[in-house]
């Protein structure tokens, strides 16, 4: 079992499989990027998965695979039949913009995947055009309705922001509850990446506006979920995702894998350590060993909000969010 110094229990690996990303989604990525990580620098899905096996083995139950967009990267679902065929009782999830889901969909669920988180920020093709940078409504919702009809799991992320989509919300709930998805608000987290222009909401504005048309409760956090959870009065559940409140990280039992091998123990710090040369090497011993030393080094709180400022320099498309 992986134990930080803060006693919390890290049993949940998220893993970029590439930084690359057919968006420039204004909350996360430069328009113009910029230099890739180049190929040769990635782990193989072998390679990624010999790491895979070695934080099952020291008690990851839970495995998210993300990005940049990780459909992006060829073979995905064979990498996850490898997981899959490994330790099937592994929680196996992914995060994705949902714009090549259409046509993959069906294979991943075939490979093991269980349940997909989406980023659906909008209903309007124009504005998704403004935040993605092209024009990909019709291409994510398709790909929403596919993944359903093949029977994933699916709950939508959305971030609010002023001016742009803050007007939705009730738009967007209604679809997701339509669709039996659930919804996660998650509050936008000032990064060095993002367009100057953005204008995040925090929670107790985007819970007014809501109030002005739903009855609900708060339920609090839901186990290690970083979602706090509400309960509308007709059973229906939609979370908030607060970074920058201060019991944010007390169940945080999370660390992210880049697609170039490092392993980082928080999403807003620098830290990091690579797994790559003891992987690339076959020394298993070692791999585990940085992954202990990470999870031994895990921060007790991210600094959103912080004194030193709210500004991240890591890359959400790197970390994978
Ligand atoms: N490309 C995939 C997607 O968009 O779902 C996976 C990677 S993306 C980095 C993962 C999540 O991070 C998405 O739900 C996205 O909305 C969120 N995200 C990216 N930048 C963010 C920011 N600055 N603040 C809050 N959430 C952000
Ligand atoms: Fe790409 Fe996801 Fe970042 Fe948007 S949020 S630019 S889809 S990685």
């Amino acid at each position: 079992m992986l134990v930080d110094s803060y006693d919390r229990v890290v049993d949940y690996l998220r893993v970029s499989v590439t930084e690359r990303c057919n968006f420039r989604c204004q909350y996360c990525m430069p328009e113009k990027p910029f230099s890739w990580v180049p190929k040769e620098n990635l782990l193989s899905f072998e390679e990624l998965f010999e790491f895979m096996k070695v934080a099952i083995d020291e008690g990851v139950k839970k495995i998210r695979i993300t990005g940049g967009e990780p459909l992006l990267r060829e073979d995905l679902d064979k990498f996850i039949k490898m997981i899959y065929d490994y330790e099937p009782s592994v929680d196996l999830a992914m995060t994705t913009n949902a714009y090549l889901l259409k046509g993959t969909a069906q294979r991943l669920k075939d490979a093991g995947l269980k349940r997909i988180n989406v980023s659906i920020d909008t209903l309007k093709p124009d504005v998704a055009k403004a935040i993605a940078g092209k024009d990909v409504l019709k291409n994510v919702l398709e790909g929403v309705d596919e993944a359903l009809r093949v029977g994933l799991k699916v709950k939508v992320n959305m971030v609010p922001m002023k001016n742009m989509n803050f007007d939705e919300i009730i738009e967007v709930l209604e679809y997701c509850k339509n669709k039996n998805m659930s919804i996660r608000f998650i509050e936008y987290m000032e990064n060095k990446f993002a367009s100057k222009d953005i204008s995040g909401v925090k929670s107790p504005e985007l819970l007014a506006k809501l109030k002005e048309h739903y009855t609900f409760e708060d339920e609090g956090f839901d186990g290690s979920s970083p979602s706090h959870y509400v309960r509308m009065k007709d059973a229906y559940r939609f979370g908030i995702i607060e970074p920058y409140e201060d019991d944010f990280c007390k169940k945080c039992n999370r660390i992210r894998l880049t697609a170039e091998g490092n392993l980082i123990p928080c999403l807003y710090f620098d830290e990091a350590l690579s797994i790559s040369k003891a992987i690339k090497s076959g020394d298993i011993k070692a791999a585990a060993e940085v992954l202990r030393e990470v999870v031994r080094t895990k921060p007790e709180k991210n600094r959103w909000g912080g004194e030193d400022g709210e500004s991240s320099s890591r890359a959400f498309y790197e970390t994978g969010g």
